[in-house]
């Protein structure tokens, strides 16, 4: 019995359910898989309100006339989507994998959803949306961080990072963004007599006992 046709269209599900988890538009996960709206809609939306409709986001502009927090997630997410393709990552698991990771950043808002990271993803690699690369991720040469930047240009224009660093102390939304990372209680070194002895530095929950009953 043939079953290369049935592991194919498993395999399609699969990927389109990572798709719809991470909160794809319908079209976006149909671009993707390849897979008909009625059968995306057979098994993720039966539920016709939680499909997210609309058209998803194909825009090279967009990236050039977004706002700072918008162009600094972008790099956040382009940075290691980029690097992961250069190391031999197919496109596909190098998206999940860079989106995934931007969202562990655990930033209070993430301003980059997955449709606009596919359409970013898109453009920096020549797929799905378009045959040709538009965007790159350069080092910017003062702060030293990956910028997202237009093909042809050696060096990025307005490093969102360096505005980032101005802005940072006089802008409320900004600091709300990015908030100052708590100080970790890291655990006192042990120094001295200590390092020798542990039992002095660390006291055991029950006190040792020298009665002769326990010796024995
Ligand atoms: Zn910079």
């Amino acid at each position: 019995m043939h079953t290369l046709f049935a592991q194919q269209r498993l395999s399609q599900y699969a990927e389109a359910r990572e798709y719809v988890e991470l909160g794809a538009r319908l079209v976006t996960v149909q671009r993707l898989t390849g897979l008909r709206p009625p059968d995306l809609h057979r098994w993720f939306f039966r539920d016709p309100r939680q499909a997210q409709f609309g058209r998803p986001p194909n825009a090279v502009q967009w990236y050039t006339l977004a706002n700072l927090l918008q162009r600094v997630d972008a790099c956040l997410f382009a940075a290691p989507f980029q690097r992961l393709i250069t190391r031999g990552f197919a496109p596909k698991a190098a998206l999940l994998n860079a989106y995934r990771g931007y969202l562990e950043l655990g930033l209070c808002q993430p301003r980059v959803d997955f449709d606009r990271a596919v359409d970013l993803a898109g453009h920096i690699a020549g797929l799905w949306l378009t045959h040709t690369a538009h965007l790159i991720v350069l080092t910017c040469p003062l702060c030293a961080c990956d910028t997202l930047s237009t093909q042809g240009l050696k060096t990025p224009l307005d490093c969102p990072f360096c505005q980032l660093q101005s802005r940072y102390p006089r802008d409320k939304r900004v600091r709300v963004h990015f908030p100052t990372p708590v100080p970790r209680q890291l655990a006192m070194p042990r120094l001295g007599i200590s390092a020798f002895c542990p039992g002095l530095s660390q006291p055991t929950s029950t006190p040792p006992s020298f009665s002769r009953r326990a010796q024995r």
